[in-house]
This record gives C-alpha cells, sequence and structure tokens, in this order.
C-alpha cells in the first residue's frame, strides 16, 4: 500500500544519509589524524581540543597506600577508596559506592552540586573500615575524575570549560574544579586533599596501564564520548614547560567536539544538534554516545509517525517528548531476537504508549535501530583508527617479526552493555586495519578503570612521596 512504501522511502533517504561506507571511515579516520596534529600544533588550532593533561607518567605497579578517588561524569557518581600493596600485593582491597545525581542539580548552581558530591563522599569516609590504613597524621589523598572539558594548570587543578551531557551550570565555568570541590569539602568538614585531577579516559588510560603495561590509549563510550592517548612530549608544538623525564604527555583528545565534512550528518542529527543544550559542539558524540542514540530513533520515529502514520492515524503524543526513549531501550529492542519481536512490542507499549503493533511495524523500528547503532560504531571505530594512525600503530612495520602489540582500554556503559554496537565497532577496526596490523590491537574492556587509575593517579602525585 502506498503506506509501506512511504515508510520505504523515509528508510532509503535515512540509509544513504547516513551510510559509513568503508572509504568514508578512512576519510573520517585522516581527518582526525589531521585534526589531532592541528590540535597538538597550538590552542584553539582544532575543533579537537587535545587538552594536556600534566599526567606524563602512568602507573608502574609500586603505588602504595590508602587513597580514594571520586568519579563524576555522567549520571551517577562513584566514590572509591582503595588500598594499595605496591608491586607484590598490587591491589589489597577496594570499595566503591554510587549515588545518582538529582536532575535539578544538574542545571542549578555550582555549591549545590559540589556541597551534594563532598556531603555523599564526608557519608563514604567516615564508613571506611579497620582494612583501610592511613598513617597517623596523614591526610587522606583523591584523584578526581572530573569528565568535562577543562584546561589543566597542573595535575591538580583546571578550569571548567564547558559542560556537556545535559549538565549546565554557568557560575562553574572557567573556576577551578578542583578549588571548588575543595571548598565542598571544607564545608562538610572533610579533611581530604585533591592530588590528581583527570578526565575519565585519563583514569581509565593509567588504569587499564596497570593491568596491561600494552595500554596507549583509552576510549570511553557511555552517556558521552572521549579518548586520551599517550604522545610524545616533542610532538607537542603548543607545549611550552619543560620537557617531561619521560618524553611522554597523556592527551586528553575531547573527541565528542571532532567535526569534519566527511561525517555522515541527517537532518535528524541537524535538529536534535539545534535543539540541544550545546547547539553546534559535540558533534561526533552526538552520533555516537549513548545519550544520544535513543534520542536520533526517536526522531525517525516521530517523523514516521507523522508522514506515514506508521503507528496509526495519529502520532503517539509521547513520541514527541525529547529524549523519552532512551539508548538502553534501544539496545533491548535492537536485540531482540524473539519471532514476533515481543520486547520491541513491550518497549513501544510501556514507553510509547503504543500499543498493538504489528510485526511488520516493530521490524521496521528494528532497521532503523540498526542504521542509527551501527554508524555510532562505525565512526567510533574510524576515530580509533585515526589515533593509531597518529602513534604509527596503524599498520604492520617492515620487518612483521617486530608487530608491537597494542592495548586500548575501553569503558562505558555503551560499550559494555550494547553488543550489537562493540561487536559492530571490533569488526570495524579489523576491517580498516586489516588481517594483519588488527592480529597486534588488543581492545581491553576496563570495567570501571577510571576511578582505579585516578586513586592510582592520586598515588603517583601524592604530597608524602
Ligand atoms: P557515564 O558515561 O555516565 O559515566 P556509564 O559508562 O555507566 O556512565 O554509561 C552509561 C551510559 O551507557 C548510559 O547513559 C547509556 O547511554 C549507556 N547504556 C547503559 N546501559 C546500556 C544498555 N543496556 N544498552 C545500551 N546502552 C547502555
Ligand atoms: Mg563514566
Amino acid at each position: 500500500s502506498g503506506r509501506w512504501s512511504r515508510v520505504a522511502a523515509v528508510i532509503k533517504e535515512l540509509e544513504d544519509r547516513a551510510a559509513t561506507p568503508i572509504g568514508k571511515l578512512r576519510q573520517v579516520a585522516d581527518a582526525m589524524t589531521v585534526e589531532m596534529h592541528a590540535g597538538l600544533a597550538s590552542e584553539g588550532g582544532s575543533k579537537l581540543k587535545m587538552l594536556i593533561s600534566y599526567v606524563d607518567n602512568l602507573p608502574t605497579g609500586d603505588e602504595a597506600g590508602l587513597f580514594y578517588a571520586l568519579d563524576l561524569g555522567g549520571t551517577n557518581f562513584r566514590v572509591l577508596r582503595v588500598q594499595l600493596g605496591g608491586k607484590e600485593k598490587r591491589v589489597v582491597k577496594q570499595e566503591f559506592e554510587e549515588v545518582s545525581i538529582p536532575p535539578h542539580l544538574m542545571v542549578g548552581g555550582s555549591d549545590e552540586l559540589f556541597d551534594f558530591i563532598a556531603s555523599a563522599l564526608a557519608k563514604f569516609v567516615a564508613s571506611e573500615g579497620d582494612d583501610f590504613h592511613l598513617p597517623v597524621d596523614r591526610q587522606r589523598e583523591l584523584g578526581f575524575t572530573f569528565s568535562f572539558p577543562v584546561r589543566q594548570t597542573s595535575i591538580a587543578s583546571g578550569t571548567l570549560i564547558k559542560w556537556t551531557k545535559g549538565f549546565n551550570i554557568d557560575s562553574t565555568v572557567g573556576e577551578d574544579v578542583v578549588a571548588e570541590l575543595t571548598r565542598a569539602m571544607e564545608r562538610q568538614g572533610l579533611d581530604m586533599r585533591v592530588s590528581a585531577l583527570v578526565n575519565d579516559t585519563i583514569g581509565t588510560l593509567a588504569g587499564g596501564r596497570y593491568y596491561d603495561r600494552d595500554v596507549v590509549a583509552a576510549v570511553i563510550l557511555g552517556t558521552g564520548t572521549n579518548a586520551a592517548y599517550v604522545e610524545r612530549a616533542n610532538a607537542i608544538p603548543k607545549w611550552h614547560g619543560l620537557l617531561p623525564k619521560s618524553g611522554e604527555m597523556v592527551i586528553n583528545m575531547e573527541w565528542g567536539n571532532f567535526r569534519s565534512s566527511h561525517l555522515p550528518i541527517t537532518d535528524y542529527d541537524r535538529a536534535l544538534d539545534v535543539e540541544s543544550l550545546n547547539p553546534g559542539e559535540q558533534i561526533f558524540e552526538k552520533l555516537i554516545s549513548g545519550m544520544y542514540l535513543g534520542e536520533i530513533l526517536r526522531r525517525v520515529l516521530l517523523k514516521l509517525a507523522t508522514e506515514t502514520a506508521l503507528f496509526g492515524d495519529t502520532v503517539p503524543p509521547k513520541l514527541e517528548t525529547p529524549f523519552i526513549l532512551r539508548t538502553p531501550a534501544m539496545s533491548v529492542m535492537h536485540h531482540d531476537n524473539s519471532p514476533d519481536l515481543r520486547e520491541v512490542g513491550n518497549k513501544l507499549k510501556e514507553l510509547l504508549g503504543i500499543p498493538n503493533t504489528s510485526l511488520k511495524t516493530r521490524k521496521v523500528v528494528v532497521q532503523i535501530c540498526d542504521i542509527i547503532a551501527k554508524r555510532g560504531a562505525h565512526l567510533a571505530a574510524a576515530g580509533i583508527v585515526g589515533i593509531l594512525k597518529k602513534i604509527g600503530r596503524d599498520a604492520p612495520p617492515k620487518d612483521v617479526s617486530k608487530l608491537p602489540r597494542t592495548a586500548i582500554a575501553m569503558d562505558g556503559g555503551l560499550y559494555e552493555h550494547y553488543t550489537i554496537f562493540s561487536d559492530c565497532l571490533q569488526s570495524t577496526l579489523k576491517e580498516m586495519l586489516g588481517p594483519e596490523a588488527s592480529t597486534a590491537i588488543v581492545i581491553k574492556l576496563a570495567n570501571d578503570g577510571s576511578g582505579i587509575g585516578a586513586s592510582l593517579l592520586a598515588a603517583s602525585h601524592s604530597q608524602h612521596l
């Protein structure tokens, strides 16, 4: 009938606009490498900020003592304590707690947010048991994972450039987030020093390196997306400080802000961007990350409802609510293997109030999930290839016996839980690198590795060393 041919036309157009053939992915990877060079060359030289982290040494395994970590970067924050036992005993004991952030604090005042965090941290510290040992008169130390773009001024200070991922608190922008946290801890009567300020990518890189010596980069695919990697210090023209002894510097790419004319951007993406809290920014992130995939799906379904009556003669009102369809629900629908796509039916009913969908309609929904998720996974893989090119690990050396092993620490709920997405990312990486180079590349899931990584960096930057 006319309806189904209209449906097919909408899908076809989406497929065309969102297409990521291998040639296009190579262009994206190349553009990533080019922008990395530009961002390292000068401040503001690229959409990629390529932020200097002040981490010039990654964990060695010698770290010892009691350290805390606090991870703020999305919908939840985590507090963690770890007793490190040096080379022999490694991680002796660790405990963590997760607290969700009330939405009104994400868009309120700076003090309110930091007071909430410091209060939860103080409660957690109060519950410290006898298995953890702090030498007498020793101040507790904390690694602060703060996963928003920050211009670092030292390993333990940095000013917020902008909020992302649904946070929007004007009074924090331009402030030193360590000072903000420290003041809030003082207000709580909590005696604790922030010894390291890192991004979750840097934390994940540090945690990844602690467990695997070959880790050279970290990628986050969760609510947002970002990447960090180890750069040669003399390959950073914008760095005017002394060259670190190690000769290396960890770079926080802030790759979520990458953009390129080669990115396959559709009208749905453009509308999402325009109506977002940060129009024109985080364009790569808006194509890839967990915060947005479900929302893109909603927008396509809304178009199908309005222009093809996919869900009947009226447009389901809930479908007009931004962000009502979250990526975990999309993932459930996409992974539905039942013959009648029961889960798809359930989700459409539960979340969107659309009862009694036909199998044909459900199949359309799954097809849209597939287009959106795979585009995201393809682009994330292309981004990784861009990094590997930058550090010369994308192709085997002339003497193939000298092929070094390269490990990438990966973290984030999207990669961890959305299997079709992560499988697609891995197979795309293989395809782009070719059979030889790809045998030496491993992606290691570092489940919440950023917390342990931040505590390790607090240990290696302790005031008591
Ligand atoms: P954050 O990025 O907020 O630090 P996580 O790394 O835990 O936190 O990632 C959480 C994000 O991962 C969620 O916002 C969601 O987008 C995505 N996610 C979580 N669970 C799933 C799932 N089952 N399927 C797909 N995406 C998921
Ligand atoms: Mg996280």
